[in-house]
């Protein structure tokens, strides 16, 4: 059965606590005007935006997920400037955004260290949204499924299996986000996207085999070009930056993003 539509907003180092407070308010307001089919949404804001919009989610029936942007892997000590799976917890956190290619890219983060943020947040109960994808010179070299290959068995190991943190692989999140679309209007193709996806899949399917997680397109989603990426069968979602900064053109995507799965 597919999953649902799935739409995470990630707002990156944007808004601070009042704004974020008036984004969710605005943004449940228009939930509750309009009747849209069942959906998953998940706001990623800042650390400190946290908590005011985890008490925000809770009210009424209507429910968004909250989601963290970064943690570190230790659960505690001397780590300046971290913030712990067990930190996020307590902060209302259900996910954890992890190997999104601003950490691998600009602080360094290796397959290794999304190895052990994985870890680190199934340990505490939370669910990944695992994050993938190829840089413009993979693609050009032909590279693209090597180098996903590469990052989804260097985080699904075996001894994750092991310890039973992937049982509920199905619940996770596993977002296809080319490094050369992220912020610059530049998108692959839905077809190109669709393909791939099929393999990420296969590759859980073989590797894990506990279901299949949704598996979510991220880089330039518009308004312009959800519907097309939407139409894809799987392409079970969008994981939004910079279109997602605004309730109302978030909302906007999630309308039209859960019309084309009906
Ligand atoms: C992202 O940050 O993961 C992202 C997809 O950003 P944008 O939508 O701005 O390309």
């Amino acid at each position: 059965m597919a999953p649902k539509p799935c739409f995470i907003a990630n707002w990156k180092m944007n808004k601070g606590i009042a704004e974020a407070e008036r984004y969710v308010k605005d943004f449940i307001k228009r939930y509750a005007e309009t009747s849209l089919a069942p959906s998953r949404v998940i706001i990623a804001p800042p650390f400190t935006a946290l908590q005011a919009v985890s008490k925000q989610v809770k009210c009424g029936d209507f429910e968004i997920a909250l989601g963290a942007q970064n943690v570190h892997y230790e659960p505690h000590g001397a780590f300046t400037g971290e913030i712990s799976a067990g930190m996020l917890c307590e902060s209302g956190c259900q996910y954890v955004i992890i190997g999104h290619s601003e950490r691998r890219t600009l602080f360094g983060e290796s397959d290794e260290v999304v190895r052990q943020k994985l870890f680190a947040v199934r340990k505490a109960g939370m669910l990944p949204i695992l994050c993938i994808g190829e840089t413009f010179e993979d693609r050009r070299a032909g590279k693209t499924w090597d180098r996903l290959q590469a990052q989804l068995s260097a985080a699904l190991t075996d001894d994750l299996m092991k310890m039973g943190l992937a049982e509920n692989v199905a619940e996770w999140v596993i977002a296809y986000e080319p490094v050369w679309a992220i912020g610059t209007g530049e998108t692959p193709k839905p077809g190109e996207v669709e393909e791939i996806h099929q393999q990420i899949q296969a590759f859980i399917r073989k590797h894990v085999g506990k279901g299949i997680p949704a598996t979510l397109y991220g880089g330039s989603v518009s308004e312009q070009n959800i519907l097309e990426f939407m139409e894809m069968p799987n392409i079970d979602g969008v994981l939004v930056g910079g279109a997602s900064l605004s309730s109302e053109t978030f909302f906007k995507l999630i309308e039209l993003g859960v019309s084309e799965k009906q």
